[in-house]
């Protein structure tokens, strides 16, 4: 093996692992710098040919681990009939945007055509795409049976199918549509299955539909007990559209003296970092797209507390040891419990206390619950601070700074001005006026806004690791045992609406325990909670005849 040394290629891993250069530099552009565990071990096996059941949950780069080998497939130049070489099925019309998006991505060096089939949405435009031509195509499979039975997919030259999410896509009673694509596939072709846990019936189809497969489950290591006792370990759930906002607002809200922030990529280090500088921080980046030079000035810096935050890749600050660092941020869950209690290990430092946080979009939840069960603590979930709290915050800042103005400062010098103005007001006024112009000092234009953070999803599905002892209370507000339904509820952030407020209305107006409310989703104008399916009519009618936060609001069944 050669080792390479230009630039070009992220790290030696992805090259290492058998690429196409072309892609090589697609995933560059992304800031990728190294390939995930679930990469390492999936892809040099599907580039064999050779077929996979793997056992990865989202959030672990597992769409890349199959994008990346079937771009190797692929055959741009044929005719548009016997082009489609790849056939991605996956449980929801979102998964499929955002899988078609990646192929999209990763391809694009490679002229890759990729066109997602989901129901909802006209059949016109995709007929229309397939017409054209496409190399990949990434479906929900009720909508590719749909387009097999009218012959405008035709799956004959596909050489590789991927089951994404194959767990998912069971529950939601795909089983039978699963089966006839399947047999309407070429017999000859390659197989991947990922599914995020492995019930029996995910054995099955691998026994009926896949050859002699690579069984691959990354181990999650386990920590030795202590090593991070001495951090307290807090996540939000927030959807990635607040991620930036939330992230503000938790560092606001700590105020931390030195903090770490962890990130996926070179792209997103850059991005955070800009922002946190125009939000006032002395923050500086450190990926592997700075020379030796730049990376031991930005570390140089931050030991000497010349900058509050790192912002880093987990390559980039491989190796460093920071003894002042009170705050750990992951940006994105880590893609592995070792990596997660490695990154918190460098706070806790020498008997004091550290923080932990780390953001989890709501699908990530079940790999933050892994990683617990694996280090054998509790992360508590939070709700992003309220603007009320970050005002409390900032006035207790305030507070302080004026308190040790008084204990250390000569003030002296500003008293003639007190005791003029005394002639006239209060001395009070006078002290809270003077305040008011150190506040104003710090005050941006922007009015904050409420962050929507989502009440923990806790269904307990079968395969995922046990929670541990300690919970707070927001954790158990997620359980929906049995059925679920949705419920649409006419009132969201525009009305200032919280997780809590709806919890509360529920389980106030229509007597329902907490732990049966399950997920809660604010948007803008309307929230959806998940409830017991057999309580699901009553509780509309509790809400529709009552009120939430003063304002009578519809409520009905999500038709979604
Ligand atoms: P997934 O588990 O496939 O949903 O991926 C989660 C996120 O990780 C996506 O935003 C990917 O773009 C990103 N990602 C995947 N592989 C890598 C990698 N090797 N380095 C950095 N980010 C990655």
């Amino acid at each position: 093996m050669t080792s390479k040394t230009t630039n070009r290629t992220p790290e030696p891993g992805f090259g290492a692992l058998g690429i196409d250069p072309r892609v090589l530099d697609a995933l560059t552009a992304l800031g990728y710098e190294e390939p995930t565990p679930v990469q390492r071990a999936t892809i040099p096996v599907l580039l064999t040919g050779r077929d996979v059941l793997a056992i990865a949950a989202t959030g672990t780069g597992k769409t890349a681990a199959f994008a990346l080998p079937l771009l190797h497939r692929i055959t741009p130049s044929a005719s548009p009939r016997t082009r489609l070489s790849a056939l991605v099925l996956v449980p929801t019309r979102e998964l499929a945007m955002q899988v078609a998006e990646a192929v999209h991505r990763y391809g694009k060096p490679l002229g890759a055509g990729v066109v997602s089939l989901y129901g909802g949405a006209p059949m016109e435009q995709q007929v229309r795409a397939l017409k054209r031509g496409v190399d990949v195509v990434v479906a929900t499979p009720g909508r590719a049976l749909d387009h097999i039975r009218r012959k405008t997919l035709h799956l004959d030259h596909v050489a590789c199918v991927v089951l994404d999410e194959a767990d998912e896509m069971l529950d939601m009673g795909f089983a039978e549509d699963l089966e006839a694509i399947l047999g309407a596939l070429p017999a000859t072709r390659q197989t991947a299955l990922f599914s995020a846990t492995l019930p029996a019936r995910i054995s099955s189809i691998a026994k009926a539909h896949l050859r002699d497969p690579e069984i691959i489950q990354v181990a999650r290591p386990v920590t030795a007990p202590g090593e991070t006792a001495k951090v307290r370990q807090v996540a939000y759930i927030v959807q990635r559209a607040h991620k930036m906002a939330a992230l503000a607002r938790v560092l606001d809200v700590e105020a931390p003296e030195s903090a770490m922030v962890f990130c996926r990529t070179r792209t997103e280090v850059d991005q955070l970092t800009e922002t946190l500088v125009a939000h006032g921080y002395r923050a500086e980046a450190l990926h592997g797209g700075l020379s030796q030079d730049q990376r031991d000035r930005v570390m140089k810096r931050f030991r000497a507390r010349g900058s509050d935050l790192l912002i880093a890749t987990d390559v980039a600050a491989r190796g460093l040891d920071v003894k002042h660092v009170t705050h750990v941020v992951n940006f994105d869950v880590p893609w592995e419990s070792e990596s997660y209690t490695h990154r918190i290990g460098r706070t806790g430092r020498a008997g004091r206390e550290g923080v932990a946080i780390t953001l989890a979009e709501p699908r990530e939840q079940r790999t933050l619950r892994s990683i617990e069960a694996a280090t054998g603590q509790a992360i508590e979930i939070g709700a992003v601070p309220s603007v009320a709290e970050l005002r409390t915050r900032q006035l207790a800042k305030l507070r302080d700074r004026v308190a040790a103005v008084l204990a250390e400062d000569d003030v002296d010098r500003y008293r003639p001005i007190v005791e003029q103005l005394a002639a006239v007001h209060d001395v009070e006024d006078i002290a809270a006026a003077a305040i008011r112009l150190v506040a104003r000092a710090s005050e941006t234009d922007r009015e904050p806004e409420e962050i929507p953070s989502v009440v923990p999803k806790g269904g307990d599905r079968a395969g995922h690791a046990p929670r541990p002892a300690r919970q707070s209370r927001r954790d158990r507000a997620g359980k929906v045992g049995g059925a679920v339904a949705k419920i649409y509820i006419g009132a969201g952030r525009k009305l200032k609406i919280r997780p809590g407020d709806i919890v509360g209305a529920i389980a106030g107006e229509a007597n329902i325990p907490i732990d049966q409310i399950g997920a809660v989703q604010i948007g803008d104008r309307h929230s959806i909670v998940e409830v017991p399916e057999e309580k699901a009519s009553f509780i509309i009618a509790r809400l529709s005849a009552s009120t939430i936060k003063g304002k009578k609001v519809r409520v009905r069944r999500d038709q979604a």
